[in-house]
């Protein structure tokens, strides 16, 4: 298991898909369990999408909006 410390590690790897899909699944079984890292992640997401292609294998519209939603709908909880 991942610990927070981890998943800060590996945020941006993850974004950029460059993590293998094993560790990818730690990283989002963590954040559907974890506020804090979840918070950080749709940070990291937010400044992602503002550089843009500044990034050398960016997160595509559509896998951002499912991250998005996923996050969003596991935040709803009050
Ligand atoms: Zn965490």
């Amino acid at each position: 298991m991942l610990n927070c410390r981890d998943v800060g590690t590996n945020a941006t790897e993850f974004l950029s898909g460059a993590l293998p899909w094993r560790v990818n699944l730690q990283v989002v079984w963590h954040l559907l369990r974890c506020g804090n890292c979840r918070l950080a992640v749709i940070q990291i997401l937010t400044l992602l999408r503002a550089l843009g292609r500044r990034q050398p294998k960016p997160p595509t519209e559509a896998q951002i909006q499912a991250w998005m939603s996923a996050l969003d709908h596991s935040n709803h909880q009050h």
